[in-house]
């Protein structure tokens, strides 16, 4: 887009087209940081699930529009929170960019509509995880507002207490609570079981975790891998092989029979989930017990998990949520429109939209540049490569 003096670029902020999704792209408190170069349009009602009238956006520089189809057809920039509709990729004009969680590594084929309607797209879920690039970590805002409302769930289901009581009828003992994976939600799955009053143990295939999950008051449970590699240069967690991942299986089948809830939310990115909890763990599990399951969405961490149900077994309640962020669309969306703002920081300039692939962040989240491939980890190659 070339740049002229006055120019605005255009964002259209429309409802979420995901049966159940609350959340939006954008706030009002975003588009009033934006308005000094982007015109923001939003779709009547967007933002209502998330605690946003139109009213709101109003006040904050946003025009108002009924018209889905003209919204998109003039806008420069759409950001999203979850993958359009194949279908609404062309009603965009080609050069046009998206922005928001597009799944690139699970479902590759679905950005073929981007590169055939000529478009620019950026993925949430590519964004570094560098420290200049923290202010855009939507995986992570997501991750902490999951590993907190799973706790919550398995609180609510669960047939004790969380905490410690002592009461005159007598002492209830403590909840216990196994996580799976000390990453982001993990963690916050921890730092929430523990202001429950639960006591809590966490497994993780970064040594690195150990620290962070003792820190939060928790137990971290060892297990010998014959020291392979368990994480690579990103600080991610590898695909273990079977015999590794075996070894940490059988510590969780032992642990599981002591628990009361178990929240698994490991993950290896691009990959299936590591499966951890085997059909004999849950077999040994006590009845009335919890099981979440946040990895769901790439397989799931349990041999019994059925994504987006809950069901009982053997006594046992497995549960598989989905898209949890959603359930608190206020703050998750609050915490994604500020990390989308921050993104588009990086690409709107002078009014103009600017996309420069040797700044790190642009390049590492570009997944289609005006319809062309440019991002090696999806096949493609970088201009001038
Ligand atoms: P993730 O969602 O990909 O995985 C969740 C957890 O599952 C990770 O801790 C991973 O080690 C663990 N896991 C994977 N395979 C496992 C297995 N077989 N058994 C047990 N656990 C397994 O990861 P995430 O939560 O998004 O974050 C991963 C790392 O990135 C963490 O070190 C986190 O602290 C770091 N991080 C850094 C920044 C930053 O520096 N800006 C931001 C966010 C996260």
């Amino acid at each position: 887009m070339a740049e002229t003096p006055g120019a605005k670029v255009r964002i259209a902020v429309l409802r979420e087209a995901l049966p159940g999704e609350g959340r939006v792209a954008l706030v009002p408190e975003s588009v009033k940081k934006l308005s000094a170069s982007a015109e923001v349009m939003v779709e009547s009602g967007a933002g209502v699930v998330a605690g946003a009238s139109d009213a709101d956006y109003t006040a904050a520089g946003a025009g108002i529009s009924k018209d889905r189809n003209g919204l998109l057809a003039s806008a420069d920039v759409w950001p999203v929170v979850n993958r359009p509709p194949a279908e609404d990729f062309a009603k965009l004009k080609r050069g046009a960019a998206i922005i928001g969680f597009l799944r690139p590594l699970d479902e590759p084929a679905a950005l073929q509509p981007l590169y055939a309607n000529g478009l620019t797209a950026f993925s949430m879920e590519l964004m570094p995880r560098t420290t200049r690039a923290q202010s855009m970590d939507a995986l992570s805002s997501m991750a902490t507002l999951a590993g907190y409302k799973a706790v919550l769930l398995a609180a609510e289901r669960l047939n004790r207490l969380f905490p410690l009581m002592m009461t005159a009828a007598g002492t209830a003992p403590p909840a216990r609570v196994m996580v799976l994976g000390a990453g982001v939600a993990g963690l916050q799955a921890i730092a929430t079981s523990r202001r429950l009053g639960a006591v809590v143990e966490a497994y993780d295939v970064r040594a690195a975790a150990g620290e962070q999950v003792r820190s939060l008051g928790a137990k971290f449970l060892e297990v010998d891998l014959g020291g392979i590699a368990t994480e690579d240069s990103g600080g991610y967690a590898r695909e273990l092989t079977p015999e590794a991942l075996d070894r940490g299986k059988v510590l969780i089948a032992e642990h599981a029979r002591t628990n009361d809830v178990v929240i698994a939310t490991a993950q290896v990115p691009g990959k299936r989930a590591p499966l951890l909890i085997t059909k004999e763990a849950v077999d040994g599990m006590r009845p009335g017990s919890i099981i979440v399951d946040l990895a769901g969405a790439s397989g799931g961490n349990c041999a019994l998990s059925k994504p987006g149900e809950a069901y009982e077994y053997n006594g046992v309640t497995l549960m598989a949520p989905l898209n949890l962020a959603a359930s608190v669309p206020v703050h998750a969306s609050q915490f994604y429109s500020r990390n989308v703002t921050a993104f588009l920081g990086l690409i709107v300039q002078g009014g103009a939209l600017k996309f420069d692939l040797g700044d790190d962040i642009v390049a590492a989240s570009c997944v289609a540049l005006q319809g062309a491939n440019v991002n090696p980890r999806l096949g493609g190659t970088a201009p001038g490569k």
